[in-house]
C-alpha cells in the first residue's frame, strides 16, 4: 500500500520507504516516539495517518506524547525513516 500511495501522490518525488509497522518498535520499557529533524522534510503523510491527533507538522514534525498510543501508523507512512522510538 505505501508503494501504491507514493507513486500516486508525487511519483519520484518520495524516496523509497525506510520504517515499516514493525520496525523502530519500541523494545524497552521508556522509549517513546521521537523525530530525527535531519531527516524530517515536514510532508504530513504521518499526520494524515495519526488518527490520535499525537503529531503537528509547522516545518518540521513534532510529536504530542500524551496523546500518542503507539499504533505505529505513522512510522509507516514516514517515507525519509525520520520517526523512531528511542
Ligand atoms: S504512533 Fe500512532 S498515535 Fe502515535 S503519533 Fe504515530 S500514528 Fe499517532
Ligand atoms: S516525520 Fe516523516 S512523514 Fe512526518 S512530516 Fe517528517 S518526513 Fe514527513
Amino acid at each position: 500500500m505505501g508503494d501504491a500511495f507514493r507513486v500516486t501522490a508525487t511519483p519520484g518525488l518520495v524516496p523509497a520507504l525506510q520504517s515499516g509497522p514493525t520496525h523502530d518498535r519500541p523494545i524497552f520499557d521508556g522509549t517513546k516516539l521521537n523525530v530525527l529533524d535531519d531527516l524530517c522534510v515536514g510532508c504530513s503523510y504521518c499526520l494524515m495517518a495519526c488518527n490520535d491527533d499525537a503529531l503537528i507538522v509547522e516545518g518540521l514534525c513534532e510529536v504530542i506524547h500524551d496523546n500518542c498510543t503507539d499504533c505505529l501508523r505513522c512510522l509507516l507512512w514516514c517515507p525519509t525513516g525520520a520517526l523512531v522510538y528511542s
